[in-house]
């Protein structure tokens, strides 16, 4: 895939939807299996997250630029951010913006893959 090297938010929007696609393969390849959780948020709804305490007022869902997705093994549900540990670990290799939400410091979140925009992830 030919990426810019200063990509808009546009360009990132649909970089972003072709990654998915792979990393969608990648975990299926290595033994697992997945559900589709939340991708596009309204800023209204990230806002409220934000005052539960349960996410931030500038997510990238409301960018289009991250997703959501709950990892299955043996028809059990994965609930541990170390449980994405590996799939993490080679989403944020896919790209130079790509980020894992089991990186993040402030709320781990090892559902969320998302590509960095404007120094937020
Ligand atoms: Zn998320």
């Amino acid at each position: 895939m030919s990426i810019p090297a200063d990509p808009t938010l546009s360009q990132k929007q649909r970089i972003f939807a072709r990654l998915v696609g792979t990393l969608l393969d990648y975990i299926y390849s290595q033994g697992f299996e997945c559900t589709l959780g939340e991708a596009y948020r309204t800023p209204e709804q990230a806002a409220l997250n934000a005052q539960h305490g349960t996410g931030i007022s500038h997510s990238e869902h409301t960018k289009r630029l991250a997703i959501d997705l709950l990892l299955w093994k043996d028809n059990q549900y994965l609930t541990k951010t170390t449980d994405y540990a590996d799939i993490g670990n080679w989403w944020v290799q896919q790209h130079s913006l790509a980020r894992w939400g089991g990186n993040f410091h402030s709320l781990p979140d090892g559902n969320h893959f998302s590509l960095e925009d404007g120094g937020f992830e």
